[in-house]
């Protein structure tokens, strides 16, 4: 039986696992990828990583960035430096003709998740990942989504506020500026509340995502408005994301995504305002995904089973 590999390349490592058929990680290799080495040599490290698993039948890589339509060329990965780069050529020369399977590395996610996570049994899933980011994937009958020209599903940088706050992509009012980690400590940076600027210095100084929820849960009414307006945020672009793809159940991933009751409850509450059609079918389950870091590798090692 040749193995199945998933690689979740990131900016400080790749982690590679092996899937069985289960959809388990049955073994797993951490290779660095810090900046500094060249994309032909961290190429030759993965390659020797990958080979060192055993007799391997597929390799699968999410990586972050886009990919150029039709050639799955890296377009920009940030983290690692590359641009215009073609691991799959690059690593033939080291893999022969062992097939190579490239997405984003959020599409990934969304895949293991799809194949072993939360959104296991249901045919068409919708992931959003509330990180530094907001990313996200869409699974489509079994499909994963990549747009009719192939440059992908990129939620986070949908519109939700015209005129709105300036984002990293050059774009304004995207959803990642309002419902990433990064929107919440802009936030709790900028406000001017004593309660929440003292609550802010007796735990360090250095305002995080998680620092909003537990001022909210000691009843804190500043952190409680900032958390209004995510939650409301939030529930614009998932109620679009259904109005307009209607998956049978929505995934949230990411930091953000653990803080429970407090964020799910409200965002749940707000579909009724924000989905088309909510009083005839409803909305699909919002539930936090459950693969962690996970789903990456495992989606990884599916691509073949869900790219057209
Ligand atoms: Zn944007």
């Amino acid at each position: 039986m040749k193995l199945r590999v998933g690689v979740d390349l990131g900016g400080m490592s790749a982690k590679l696992g092996v899937v069985n058929e289960e959809n388990e990680i049955v073994d797993r290799r951490i290779i660095p990828t810090e900046k500094g080495i060249t994309f032909e040599e961290t190429i030759a490290k993965l390659a020797e990583g990958i080979l060192s698993l055993g007799d391997v039948g597929m390799v699968g890589f999410g990586v972050p960035s886009s990919l150029m339509p039709g050639t799955d060329i890296v377009i920009y990965a940030n983290n690692l430096g590359w641009k215009n780069k073609d691991i799959k050529t690059e690593l033939a020369k080291h893999l022969g003709d062992i097939p190579v399977y490239i997405a984003n590395d959020a599409d990934s996610a969304t895949v293991g998740e799809y194949f072993q996570g939360a959104g296991r049994g249901y045919q068409s899933v919708l992931m959003l990942t509330l990180g530094t980011g907001v990313g996200g994937g869409f699974i489509y009958n079994g499909h994963l989504y990549r747009g009719g020209n192939g440059c992908g599903f990129e939620p986070g940088h949908m519109t939700i506020r015209m005129d709105g706050v300036p984002c990293t992509c050059g774009k304004k009012g995207c959803l990642e500026s309002y419902a990433s980690a990064s929107a919440i400590i802009r936030e709790l940076s900028n406000s001017e509340a004593p309660s929440l600027k003292a609550f802010i210095a007796e735990n360090g100084g250095k305002p995080t995502a998680r620092m909003l929820f537990d001022a909210v849960r000691q009843g804190n009414a500043a952190a409680q408005d900032i958390l209004d307006e995510y939650v409301k945020c939030l529930a614009v672009g998932i109620g679009s994301l259904v109005t307009i793809l209607r998956p049978q159940i929505v995934l949230l991933g990411g930091g953000v995504s653990a803080a429970g009751d407090l964020l799910y409850r409200p965002l749940r509450a707000l579909m009724k305002d924000n989905v088309f059609g909510y009083d005839v079918i409803g909305c699909p389950e919002i539930v936090p995904a459950t693969l962690g870091n996970d789903a990456g590798i495992i989606g990884a090692a599916m691509l073949d089973h869900v790219l057209i």
